[in-house]
């Protein structure tokens, strides 16, 4: 009796795990719409696993831990021929070590490991007769999947003949790239269709579509990570997991770029780490790294566990999504009026470091996540990009919270809030709202614009709320008198504030234009704008149709500049600053025309100049960049541990040149 009541609670808990991880295996894998973050599933999963093992007698034939994902009656089911694993996962570098050293402990020797970026993708195998391409089935249980085969032909990076008759059975990866996933996203946001929660939901989404000209649709690729060689003659030259990726890329195959053989554990662990941050470059969702034993006859004698090969396991990054509860949403009034909530969270980590809030982009996106305080919300976060909320999760209390209410008036001012034509949001309808002058002016001194060091948003506050400033111009009027007056200023930072300011009047005339944040003009278009006109006088005199034939510049933005320059409180301003000392002379941006008529695409990491600074580089030679690989792409640059372009550059014949071909280039 005690001793049951003892194991009640475990084993309590092993049903409710396996229950919560089955429903949501099911919600992942056949609707494609998860309601748990990645890692707390693993969270859940791990607890199973350590459960069922200081618990054997619970541990029922049924379990979770035991499977692989799911199939779903969509479409025709297809028994694999070689059955496929998952793969053993943790998010800790010692846990690596302990696998390592109970691989090598039989074998008393240190095993050479290769090591792989872990595509955050759908897995299928592709099966190949005489090198022609005849069956596309998706991992579904390991045992059996889905024969997807119209679909995955319409996938370029499946080839559909190999430049060798080979029998073979290959796995991969498919994915959608990011760029490819905002885009069809952004589509679905503009026709009501279906939004996906992240690219991996939107490969698999667009890959097992009943309708295969849907998926043609869909920019879908494939990296192939590993290959079943069915002729005796490969199977006795491939000897090593590395060899047969690099035949498998022979064969026509896309391989990632990025794979590495290493020594031992400790280069495995300095893999992860590297990509921990690095893999925010790529245009594809990676979630860890993969560690497989390089011997392929050393693999085989180690083989599988119920699920997972026990020569291969992998190092997942820390989240990039997880859930937390909304605690309030925040109201944040920027510098053209435009009123953002922003969400405020229970603190928690993600990808490396704690978050407490996050963007909801504006009030129809509140209305179309059915946001409301008190959710559960799932947020993510690219390391470019601050965390934002995706979608809200399903729990019991979410019907009964109040619905969120949109604001009527500004949170700074109390001034009417107002929709602008042709503009997402609602805007201030107050010119003078203290917190529009202050973020007008705080954008006026950013790096981005003027660059004034010391003049930080808390300085400006307290400049505004002294009445001695409220506008950009009246920076330029402090004595250090009046810098004196200020909480904490002393005669040394009073003096660095007063030349930062003197000093910034130098500023050329494209980061003038910048600063004064003349709608949809950012550092780029201002860039374009003072190329062709550069001066303030030219600006002025510009016609409208004069803007619109600026390559680079549409009606919208053309409309914009056409305004500004012709509203009689801007003119002000501009004498104004020129009778301040502001003399604006365009910086000369195009130094030569060499590159004209050449489009480059980078990709990779450059070892002397960052990405921003090739970029200008071409630019203030003529040519042009580009995001993607096209056949019309003059050039690609391919610094170290290049992404997916590098690949498409290569099937298309593009010109690949590396740091020094492209430098040399430039003299
Ligand atoms: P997994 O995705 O963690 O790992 C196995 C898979 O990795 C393989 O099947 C393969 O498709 C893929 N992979 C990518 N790159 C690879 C490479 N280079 N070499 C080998 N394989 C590579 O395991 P899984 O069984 O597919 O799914 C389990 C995982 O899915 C969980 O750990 C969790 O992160 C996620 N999941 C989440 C939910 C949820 O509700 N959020 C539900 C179910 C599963």
């Amino acid at each position: 009796m005690e001793q049951l009541r003892f194991f009640a609670e475990p084993q309590n808990r092993i049903e409710y795990l396996k229950n919560e991880i089955n429903k949501s295996n099911y919600k992942y894998y056949v609707e494609e719409e998860p309601y748990l973050s990645d890692f707390e599933y693993d969270e859940m999963f791990a607890e199973l696993k350590k459960l069922e093992e200081e618990y054997p007698m619970f541990k029922t034939p049924d379990s979770p831990t035991l499977r692989v994902g799911s199939v779903s009656e969509k479409f025709f089911s297809h028994k694999h021929k070689y059955r496929l694993y998952s793969l053993d996962n943790t998010y800790n570098a010692e846990e690596l070590k302990i696998w390592y050293e109970r691989v090598c402990k039989e074998y008393e020797q240190e095993l050479e490991l290769v090591c792989e970026l872990k595509i955050d993708g759908l897995a299928i195998a592709l099966t190949y007769e005489n090198g022609v391409f005849k069956l596309g089935v998706t991992r579904g249980d390991g045992v059996t999947g889905e024969n997807i085969t119209p679909n995955l032909k319409t996938i370029k990076a499946v080839p559909l003949k190999l430049f060798e008759p080979k029998n073979l059975e290959v796995r991969g990866e498919i994915y959608m790239p990011k760029t490819s996933f905002e885009k069809l996203n952004q589509k679905a946001l503009e026709t009501g269709g279906k939004v996906f929660a992240n690219p991996r939901n939107a490969a698999s989404g667009s890959l097992r579509q009943l309708d295969s000209t849907i998926t043609a649709q869909r920019d879908l690729s494939m990296f192939t990570y590993t290959g079943i060689f069915e002729d005796e003659i490969d199977n006795k030259e491939i000897k090593t997991h590395y060899e047969g990726m690099q035949k498998l890329r022979e064969l026509g195959f896309k391989v990632n770029p990025n794979i590495r053989l290493v020594k031992n554990i400790q280069g495995a662990i300095d893999y992860c780490k590297e990509w921990e941050t690095k893999r925010f470059d790529l245009n594809y969702a990676t979630d860890g790294v993969v560690i497989k034993v390089n011997n392929i006859a050393i693999q085989k004698d180690l083989g599988f566990t119920a699920r997972a090969p026990k020569w291969a396991t992998a190092f997942k990054f820390p989240p990039e999504e997880v859930s937390t509860k909304l605690l309030d949403i925040e109201l944040n009034t920027g510098k053209s009026g435009v009123v953002t909530p922003v969400a405020v969270l229970e603190p928690v980590q993600l990808a490396g470091s704690v978050v407490s809030r996050a963007s909801l982009h504006n009030f129809d996106e509140i209305k179309r996540l059915d946001v409301r305080i008190g959710d559960t919300v799932l947020i993510k976060k690219a390391a470019e990009i601050i965390p934002k909320v995706i979608k809200v999760m399903e729990t019991n209390i979410h019907a009964s919270l109040p619905v969120y209410k949109t604001p009527a008036v500004c949170p700074s001012c109390g001034a009417d809030l107002v929709e602008r034509e042709n503009e997402v949001g609602l805007y201030c309808s107050n010119p003078k709202c203290p917190q529009v002058v202050c973020a007008k002016i705080e954008y006026w001194a950013s790096k981005e614009a003027m660059d004034i060091d010391f003049v930080g948003p808390a300085l400006i506050k307290q400049l505004y709320d002294r009445k001695l400033i409220s506008s950009p111009i009246d920076l330029y009027k402090l004595t250090i008198d009046d810098l004196l007056t200020l909480d904490l200023i002393k005669e040394k930072s009073a003096s660095n504030i007063y030349n930062s300011i003197q000093n910034s009047k130098t500023r050329p005339l494209n980061r003038i234009i910048t600063a004064l944040g003349v709608r949809h003009v950012g550092k780029e278009t201002a860039d374009i704008l003072v190329g062709v006109f550069p001066s303030f006088e030219a600006l002025k005199s510009a016609s409208f149709e004069e803007l619109c034939n600026i390559e680079g510049i549409g009606e919208i933005i053309a409309k914009s500049v056409y305004d500004y320059f012709h509203n009689e409180e801007n003119l002000k301003l501009i004498d104004e600053l020129i009778s301040l000392g502001i003399n604006p002379q365009a910086e000369e941006i195009v130094k030569s025309d060499k590159l004209e008529g050449k489009t480059f695409v980078l990709t990779g990491t450059l070892s002397t100049m960052t990405r921003d600074e090739a970029t200008d580089l071409i630019k203030r030679n003529g040519g042009k960049t580009s995001s993607s690989v096209s056949k019309k792409t003059s050039y690609v640059v391919a610094g170290e541990n290049p992404g997916s372009k590098f690949d498409k550059a290569q099937s298309l014949s593009v010109i690949i040149l590396t740091e020094d071909d492209f430098l040399e280039m430039m003299k």
